[in-house]
């Protein structure tokens, strides 16, 4: 069971640390079966103060419907935990930019703090940057390591590791969906077992 002060409190340490920046924290189940974690919040999070609220997000809750896992059954946050956008010079408006490495390494102590916390069964990492923020190593790649579960010891507690392609990654790629299909419902046996 999660303590939730002791939550509140890491995010506010964590708002503390970057100070400046627009956050979005995890939020889900207090009781977990699955973590996921994504990359960072983008525009429509913080507007909704809500991880993967956007486009992203409507292509996870159909991954997720397919498997029938529901959103109120799990809990779901970010590598790192506040927009990171950049000046669009052709539009004048900001837009997402990808994480830098010191960007992820930063925020990694509280995410393996976030994880002691939550204590989940299993953890699925959606794309590279939560893949290699939970683990530290910068050499996997998501084309090599999706659908295929790790175990891994975060803080002396041994998870499973269970790396997906980001969802966003279908917008820009149609030929992943049947992949990242078939890789949520290998979750769903992997949860219900
Ligand atoms: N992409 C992410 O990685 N996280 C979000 O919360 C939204 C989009």
């Amino acid at each position: 069971m999660i303590n939730e002060e002791a939550l509140a409190q890491l995010y506010n340490e964590y708002a503390c640390r970057f100070a400046g920046n627009e956050f979005v924290f995890g939020c889900g189940c207090t009781k977990p079966k699955l973590l996921l974690i994504g990359e960072a919040p983008g525009r429509e999070e913080v507007k909704l103060s809500r991880p993967f609220s956007g486009a992203a997000g409507k292509n996870l809750d159909d991954l997720l419907e397919l498997a029938n896992i529901k959103r109120e059954e799990i809990y779901i946050t970010n590598a790192v935990k506040y927009r990171l956008s950049k000046m669009n010079p052709k539009t004048g408006r900001l837009s997402n930019r990808p994480a830098a490495r010191e960007e992820i390494m930063s925020s990694r102590p509280y995410l393996l703090r976030e994880i002691d916390m939550i204590r989940p069964r299993c953890i699925a990492t959606l794309g590279n940057v939560p893949l290699r923020a939970v683990t530290g190593n910068f050499s996997l790649n998501i084309g090599e390591c999706h659908g295929i579960p790790v175990r891994e010891v975060i803080q002396g507690q041994e998870y499973l590791i269970f790396p997906l392609y980001h969802p966003a990654s279908i917008i820009y790629n149609r030929d992943l969906i049947q992949t990242c299909r078939t890789d949520m419902l290998k979750l769903r046996g992997l949860i219900q077992s």
